[in-house]
């Protein structure tokens, strides 16, 4: 599939963005027949449910490991293609279940051609947007493949810098929905890297596939909490996806008693916590979650968090100017954070089309983190390529996360 390079016309694209019209034949999980749309999505069906689905229909328990590994691992997109499986019980599963519930609708590439952003639309027509970024060798850091990837159509939360939270909620995303946004992106990457291979480019055990899934995309994670943990499961599964926790990261505007639910799941995850103001007032003003969940709440959560879990946590800080950027700011931020074991990623806002805010100057900014470097809070301050694309979607900060992670190893 082609991906159209930067255009900044806002005439024809309503923001500085590249956007590509898939034509007909750039998706096969689009092209199947028109009556498979009707149908559920075997992505939707948990390990349990189809190792029974499976013996239901007369076959034995290997088939149901070997149609898991066909869709996880292989990341197929046609039951035609697991040829493991015999014809019949393929056409048999053709008739119940479609692959993907999601269809790409649109795509942007940044001018550097670093990153994607992919709008899919789902059976209902709701749209949600996905992100790939690709960072190469830099420095001791690893290339990386990191897939920005939503968990709700649209947000309840009402964050007054966000973008989605300005357009409300809308619904859940199913595991299948969070889920096939990864595979989508695991096969653009393939199939990158199987160009390179026949080209003679890169060896086979040079290239990179997904390294990283950060849920930083549209709607909250932890208030869609059960098909977030499900999607989970399937991404970690070693015969499918095979992602380790520690690759996962959990992005919360602060929900206290997910985060303390999550604490006792079995999973090595990142949690990120968006933070974004150190005192109720100003946080009040932007995340109307805080008057729920005040500071106080919040960080005893965080608290008994790293102390359960003994993983650091991520906090997200967007800088907004004039707003929470000042240099008192920065020192109830210090002293809020002292003593835990955590890292603050520091983010410019990328201003939203309703919203009033603007990013603070390099002066502001970098004073800001000065404070908190002095205070020994370890933190990240990065301006993210792939910036071009990210500004229509306002939210999607990964960048700063991902380097954090991997910073903190
Ligand atoms: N709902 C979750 C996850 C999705 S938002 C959460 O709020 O954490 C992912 C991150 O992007 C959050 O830290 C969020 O506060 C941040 N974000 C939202 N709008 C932004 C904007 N306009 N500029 C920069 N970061 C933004
Ligand atoms: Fe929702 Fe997160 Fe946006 Fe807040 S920042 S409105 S919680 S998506």
């Amino acid at each position: 599939m082609t991906l159209a390079s930067q255009n900044s016309d806002p005439e024809t694209t309503g923001a500085p963005d590249a956007l590509a019209t898939l034509d007909d034949s750039s998706e096969s999980a689009a092209s199947e027949s028109s009556t498979a749309t009707l149908l559920p999505s075997i992505l939707d069906v948990s390990e349990d449910d189809l190792n029974y689905q499976v013996s239901q229909m007369g076959q034995p328990p290997f088939r149901a490991r070997q149609l898991w590994r066909s869709l996880y691992h292989e990341g197929a997109q046609s039951f035609d293609e697991m040829t493991t499986l015999a014809k019949p019980f393929r056409a048999a599963l053709e008739e119940r279940y479609r692959i993907s519930p999601i269809v790409p609708e649109l795509e942007l590439r940044s001018a550097d051609g670093s990153t994607d952003k992919i709008l899919f639309k789902l059976q209902d027509g709701e749209l949600i947007e996905t992100v790939l970024m690709r960072y190469g060798l830099d420095g001791h850091r690893r290339a990386r493949r990191t897939v920005c990837i939503s968990t709700q159509a649209g947000c309840a939360l009402g964050c007054t810098f966000c973008a989605t939270g300005q357009q409300g909620f809308r619904r859940q995303l199913s595991p299948g929905e969070i889920v096939a946004q990864v595979l989508h992106m695991r096969r653009i990457i393939r199939s990158e890297n199987a160009e390179l291979i026949a080209a003679g480019s890169a060896k086979k055990d040079e290239v990179t596939e997904i390294t990283n899934v950060v849920f930083m995309g549209m709607g909250e994670p932890l208030a869609n909490y059960n098909n977030t943990m499900s999607s989970v499961a399937v991404m970690n599964h070693a015969q499918g996806m095979n992602i380790g926790a520690r690759h996962l990261t959990i992005s919360t505007v602060g929900l206290v008693p997910e985060i303390r639910k999550l604490a006792q799941e079995p999973y090595q995850l990142n949690l990120a916590v968006s933070l974004h103001a150190p005192d109720d007032e100003s946080r009040s003003r932007t995340m109307p979650i805080n008057k729920r969940y005040p500071i106080a709440r919040l960080m005893h959560a965080c608290r008994d968090y790293v102390e359960t879990t003994n993983r650091r946590i991520f906090f997200e800080y967007v800088l907004l100017d004039h707003e929470n950027d000042t240099p008192e700011h920065a020192k109830k931020l210090a002293e809020l954070l002292n003593g835990l074991m955590c890292h603050v990623n520091l983010i410019p806002v990328n201003p939203t089309e309703k919203g009033p805010y603007s990013r603070p100057n390099d002066k502001r900014s970098s004073l800001f983190r000065e404070i908190l470097t002095k205070a020994g809070i370890p933190n990240t301050f990065r301006q993210e390529k792939g910036i071009d694309i990210n500004a229509g979607c306002g939210q999607l900060r990964a960048r700063a996360l991902d380097d954090a992670v991997e910073a903190a190893g």
